[in-house]
C-alpha cells in the first residue's frame, strides 16, 4: 500500500466546463468565488455585459463592460460562445478563452443563467457539468438581495420577479444544491467537481496508465 504522502499520479484528462446557475441572491457568486480560491485547477470565464458596473466590480475581473453597440459587434463576429438577455441587459461568454482552456485540458467555471447553460449544453454536451443552486426559501432570497444593498429597489424588484422564471429551469441541470448553509453548499459543489473529474470518459490518459499497469513486471 502506498502512504498518504506519496506524490499523486497525474492522468491526462479533458477540461471540464462547470456551469453554475441560480436566481440572483441564492449564493452562486460566493460559491463560485470560494471554489476559485480553493481550486488552483479552475479558472473563471469572464463574461461581457452591457449592465452598469457596480462599485465593487473591476473591469476584466468580474466582467468586461461594453456598450450595446460593442456587444452587438462581438455577437456579429461570432466572438461569443453563448449570449442572452438577462434582467434587461446583454451578457455573453467570450469564445476564445474557453476554447484555449479546453484545448489545454484546463477546467473552467461559468456563472451564467439558464439560457446560457442551455446553449453550452447543446454545443459542448460532453464537457459540461451543470449545477443549479436553489435558495432555501423565497423570503430568504428576498432578504439576501436587500442585504447585498448594491442595487436599487427597482433592480431588486426585477430580479425577484425573474427568480421564479430562473428556478423553473431547475430540471435542465445535472445537479441541484440547496444553499441553506453556505459552507455545506460549497462542500457539495466541491464534491461534484471532484467526482466529475474522475469520470472515466473524461480521462483519455487512463488507457496508457492501465496499459502500463498491466504490462508492469512487479518482480
Ligand atoms: P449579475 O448582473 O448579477 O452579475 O448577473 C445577472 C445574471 O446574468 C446572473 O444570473 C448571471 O449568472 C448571468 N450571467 C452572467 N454572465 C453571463 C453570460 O455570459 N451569459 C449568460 N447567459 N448569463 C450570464
Amino acid at each position: 500500500m502506498s502512504s498518504a504522502t506519496a506524490s499523486p499520479i497525474t492522468i491526462a484528462r479533458r477540461g471540464l466546463m462547470i456551469v453554475i446557475s441560480s436566481p440572483s441572491g441564492a449564493g452562486k457568486s460566493t460559491i463560485a468565488r470560494n471554489l476559485l480560491a480553493k481550486d488552483p485547477e479552475l479558472s473563471i470565464s469572464v463574461s461581457v455585459t452591457t449592465r452598469q458596473r457596480r462599485h465593487s466590480e473591476i473591469e476584466g475581473q468580474h466582467y468586461y463592460f461594453k456598450t450595446v453597440r460593442e456587444f452587438e459587434a462581438l455577437r456579429a463576429t461570432e466572438s461569443l460562445l453563448e449570449w442572452a438577455e438577462v434582467h434587461g441587459n446583454y451578457y455573453g461568454t467570450p469564445r476564445d478563452a474557453v476554447e484555449a482552456a479546453m484545448a489545454e485540458g484546463r477546467d473552467m467555471l461559468f456563472d451564467i443563467d439558464w439560457q446560457g447553460a442551455q446553449q453550452l449544453q447543446e454545443k459542448m454536451a460532453g464537457d459540461v457539468v451543470s449545477i443549479f443552486i436553489l435558495p432555501p426559501s423565497m423570503a430568504e432570497l428576498q432578504s439576501r438581495l436587500h442585504r447585498r444593498a448594491e442595487d436599487s429597489e427597482e433592480v431588486i424588484a426585477t430580479r425577484l420577479a425573474n427568480s421564479r422564471a430562473e428556478i423553473e429551469h431547475w430540471r435542465e441541470y445535472d445537479y441541484i444544491v440547496v444553499n441553506d448553509d453556505l459552507d455545506r453548499a460549497f462542500k457539495s459543489v466541491r464534491a461534484i467537481v471532484k467526482a466529475e473529474r474522475l469520470r472515466r470518459d473524461r480521462r483519455p490518459g487512463l488507457f496508457e496508465f492501465v496499459n502500463d499497469l498491466l504490462t508492469e513486471d512487479p518482480f
